[in-house]
């Protein structure tokens, strides 16, 4: 009797992709490859390639080896089928949506939206694609949306700044229903709290700009296929993709619309970072996680402060939702992002200034723990009135916790919060 070994951890099968696959020197990393073009040694291997009958790569704009070792290292941690990486999350989003959707769609998005994927479909408008912005915390304002143009349903996993959690199970059903392509961006979680496969996501979109590489070192975007979707049923597959296995139909559009045509590629240098940052995201997120838990219970407590959002708290409205859908091998995960409101009467620019070690900065999901005032500065274009609307307070402050430890992040807002 032989015994069959456990299979292998996706974590183990990513730190070893590379050499596996043969790299010359016996090397542990994929090579950064800068050609910008690919010669062959027949003229019948050329045709073969630029027909796609056989793999391999053409010009550089539409994808290099670096790149596409990124891409089966993150179709692998999502569960999917395949991947295809762009120069930036924005990039990676728009690729999907211009690739796919015509004039006379009609598209349901979350009205939480990243402000920038919201401006990108309000450009949409313009070129005759209805969007409806719904809040997605409820499948319900999803389905009471839906027309007969509708095509697509686009949501993030949480939401930014005020964290709501998107009922994703339940708009993941009612798109299975329906036949509609669910286009979940998982930047939030990243698949170390989810893989969006689980809740029936079609397509997965992430920045790779922020968790998923972690040391905001590099930009990048994707796009994975989790093969959930029945690509017969997208009418708008152009002919020229509607070769091969159906499977396979959406991903290629995307990619030659959106990479070859639309030219949003990932540079070659930022795929190698992107990889390398792969190798530690469990290791980050848990920590971070944990951190940001404890950061959230000890900020709830301040006098300074007059309320905090974040899922991993018992008074947040999607709390029981967040505990049941993000995990990891130990139990729930909430994420690194919060935000919380300073009692009124506190200047919130004056509590930023005070801060030591904790940065004043846009970004999100970095090693680094970064801070920025929402009103002033993110959601400044919308003026008062949609800010009132939204519930984004003037001494609102959204927190991306880093890998300090717990006890100096404490201090540092311990003191910044005196007046
Ligand atoms: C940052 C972000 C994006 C855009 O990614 P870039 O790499 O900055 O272009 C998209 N969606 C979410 C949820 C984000 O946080």
């Amino acid at each position: 009797m032989s015994l069959d070994p456990a299979p292998e951890s996706p974590l183990t099968r990513l730190l070893h992709a590379d050499r596996r696959a043969g790299v010359e020197h016996g090397a542990l990393h994929k090579p950064i490859h800068p050609a910008a073009t690919f010669g062959y040694r027949t003229a019948a291997e050329l045709v073969a390639v630029f027909q796609g009958a056989q793999p391999g790569f053409v010009y550089a704009r539409q994808g290099n080896p670096t790149g596409a070792a990124l891409e089966a290292k993150l179709a692998l941690l999502e569960g999917g089928r395949a991947a295809a990486c762009f120069s930036t999350g924005m990039a990676a989003i728009a690729g999907v949506l211009l690739a796919l959707l015509k004039a006379g769609d009609h598209v349901i998005a979350s009205r939480h939206l990243f402000g920038n994927t919201r401006s990108l479909l309000q450009t949409l408008q313009g070129f005759g694609i209805a969007v409806d912005f719904v809040d997605t915390t409820d499948a319900a304002q999803v389905e009471a949306a839906l027309q007969p143009a509708t095509r697509l349903v686009f949501v993030e996993t949480i939401a930014n700044p005020a964290t709501q959690v998107a009922d994703l199970d339940g708009i993941g059903r009612l798109c299975a229903a329906r036949g509609l392509l669910y286009v979940v961006d998982n930047t939030m979680t990243t698949p170390a709290l989810l893989q969006a496969r689980t809740v029936g996501a079609g397509l997965v979109v992430h920045s790779l700009t922020k968790g998923l590489s972690g040391h905001g070192d590099a930009m990048g975007g994707a796009v994975i296929d989790t093969g959930l979707f029945d690509w017969t049923r997208w009418p708008h597959i152009a002919e020229a993709y509607r070769k091969g296995d159906p499977a396979n139909w959406g991903l290629q559009q995307i990619r030659k619309r959106g990479l070859r045509d639309f030219g949003a590629t990932l540079r070659a240098e930022d795929a190698h970072r992107i990889a390398t940052g792969l190798e530690t995201l469990a290791l980050r997120i848990a920590a971070i996680n944990t951190t940001a838990l404890g950061l959230a219970r000890w900020l709830q407590q301040q006098p300074a402060v007059a309320r905090v959002f974040y899922p991993g708290l018992e008074d947040h409205a999607q709390h029981a939702r967040a505990t049941a859908l993000f995990g990891g091998p130990d139990g729930p995960r909430y994420g690194g992002l919060l935000s919380f409101e300073l009692r009124p009467g506190l200047d919130p620019l004056a509590v930023l200034d005070r801060l030591r070690i904790v940065i004043l900065s846009s970004h999100l999901s970095d090693n680094r723990t970064l801070v920025i005032p929402v009103a002033q500065t993110i959601f400044w274009e919308l003026g008062p009135q949609r800010r009132a609307e939204m519930g984004i307070a003037d001494g609102l402050l959204r927190l991306s916790v880093g890998l300090e430890p717990l006890a100096d992040l404490q201090a540092d807002w311990h003191q910044a919060l005196q007046d």
